[in-house]
């Protein structure tokens, strides 16, 4: 199949993580005809700039390696492994690194001490907690798979969107062209979701969440370390060559204060911010900003659309749960199409794409809520929710039987699982 054809059963608007894996999910079908699947991506990754909104600090303007890093769950892990692309990341070891144990502490508390919430592998009977890997290297290995599955792409921005009876017609920069189904993986600021008249509610943080990459005084000891500080949250995630990456959320001020101070002094405050858990951190990269948001889509479906990944949600980072719960969605989707195939149905049938969205949203929005709370009353929280929430942590913290759902949850064990991201 070539670009040069115009018709399709899907097209994918948006090559990011979610979108390319959705993509290579869909071209493994267990029965009947492979379905034509299009990726439309407006910057490939060779070519791919940094976007306004994720603009760079402009006080450090060095070039750097990819500094945006995900925390991956099992889930997201067996899924990866089903479409091939976790070899392809597996032979890239600058790129991924297991983690081993977890260690989040409040403000008042001690990295192990009381009132910590402390995740050990060993403890739970598994190999490690998760992978971080790199943006750059999850969104090669997603599209290497599509790619070498038979999917097609093309390079384009979508520009419209017209709903017909029995198809939809796509206008991009790369030309024209006909799905049964459209699915919008196209991230928080979708097109899609705008063209296809979903709607979305949204709740602004006031915050920023800094990323970079530092070095230890100490070892990271293959731990992820997260505080939550009062005035925000610090995760501490440990990268491959051993230093670790950084994602420091803070009220917008603040984080611009700290933007314009000089590595040095940024360093500094960087480190009794993380209550030098790893001795003094210093700062060994450029600093890069994402404005932080909360959107929801109203609805993910409509007849001949549906929406996956950041495009239906973005959550708070605090949790690293981004861009699991769009490769659950992912795999939620692709199953329920590959049902809908093997009896026949139309992909682009709403009767077919509401299954999808009964089975995802509200998922989707109940980690939200969660997340959204633990950043009022945890994050931010000093008055008496704030300590009522601390001293809650505390007792998470010290029952192996009530941290198992919060293990459950990190792992992306929980809940309604597709097929392929359920143990074998
Ligand atoms: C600071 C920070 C830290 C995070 N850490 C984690 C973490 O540890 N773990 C985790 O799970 N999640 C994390 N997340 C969330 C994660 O970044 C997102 O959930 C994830 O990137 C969403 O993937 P996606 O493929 O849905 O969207 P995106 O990665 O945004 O990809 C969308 C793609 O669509 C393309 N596109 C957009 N518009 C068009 C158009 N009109 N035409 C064609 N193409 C288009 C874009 O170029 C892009 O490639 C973090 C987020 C932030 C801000």
């Amino acid at each position: 199949m070539s670009s040069g054809d115009s018709t399709f059963d899907v097209v994918i608007v948006g090559g990011g993580p979610v979108g390319a894996t959705l993509g290579a999910l869909l071209r493994q079908t267990p029965s009947g005809r492979t379905p034509r699947v299009l990726l439309l991506e407006r910057a490939l990754p060779a070519e791919r700039a940094l976007s306004p909104e994720r603009s760079r600090s402009p006080v450090d303007a060095a070039s750097t390696p990819d500094l945006r890093v995900f925390a991956l769950s099992r889930a997201s892990e067996r899924i990866l492994r089903a479409i091939g692309g976790w070899e392809a990341l597996a032979a890239e070891p600058a790129s991924l690194a297991a983690y081993e144990r977890m260690h989040v502490w409040p403000m008042r508390g001690r990295p192990r001490g009381e009132g910590a919430l402390n995740f050990d592998a060993a403890e739970l009977g598994e190999p490690n907690l998760g992978h971080i890997v790199t943006n750059s290297a999850l969104q090669r290995a997603a599209l290497a798979a599509f790619e070498s599955a038979g999917g097609c792409v093309q390079q384009g921005s979508l520009q419209g969107v017209e709903f017909l009876a029995d198809r939809v017609r796509l206008q991009s920069s790369a030309g024209v062209v006909t799905a049964a189904l459209l699915v919008g993986a196209d991230g928080g600021r979708s097109v899609v979701r705008e063209q296809a008249g979903l709607g979305s509610e949204s709740e602004d943080y006031g915050q920023l969440a800094l990323v970079a990459n530092v070095r230890s005084e100490q070892p990271h000891e293959h731990t992820a370390w997260q505080r939550f500080l009062g005035e925000g949250t610090l995760a501490l995630l440990p990268l491959p060559s051993g230093e670790s990456s950084i994602v420091w959320s803070l009220p917008r001020v603040r984080a611009l204060e700290l933007l314009a101070l000089p590595a040095e002094d940024f360093s500094a405050e960087l480190t009794a911010a993380s209550d030098r858990v790893l001795g003094g951190l210093e700062l060994v990269s450029e600093r890069l900003q994402f404005p932080l948001r909360r959107t929801s889509a109203l609805h993910y479906v409509r007849e001949r659309c549906a929406l996956v990944g950041d495009a239906a949600h973005s959550v708070h980072p605090l949790a690293g749960q981004g861009v699991n719960l769009g490769f659950l969605d992912a795999a939620a989707l692709a199953e329920t199409l590959a049902a809908g195939r093997a009896v026949g149905e139309d992909p682009g049938a709403l009767r077919l794409l509401r299954r999808y969205e009964r089975w995802r949203k509200s998922e989707n929005e109940s980690l939200a809520l969660a997340l959204s709370l633990l950043n009022r009353f945890l994050a931010f929280g000093d008055g008496e929710l704030g300590r009522w929430a601390e001293q809650g942590m505390g007792w998470v913290g010290r029952s192996a039987a009530l941290r198992r759902p919060f293990a459950e949850r990190a792992l992306g064990l929980s809940g309604e699982l597709p097929q392929v991201a359920r143990r074998a």
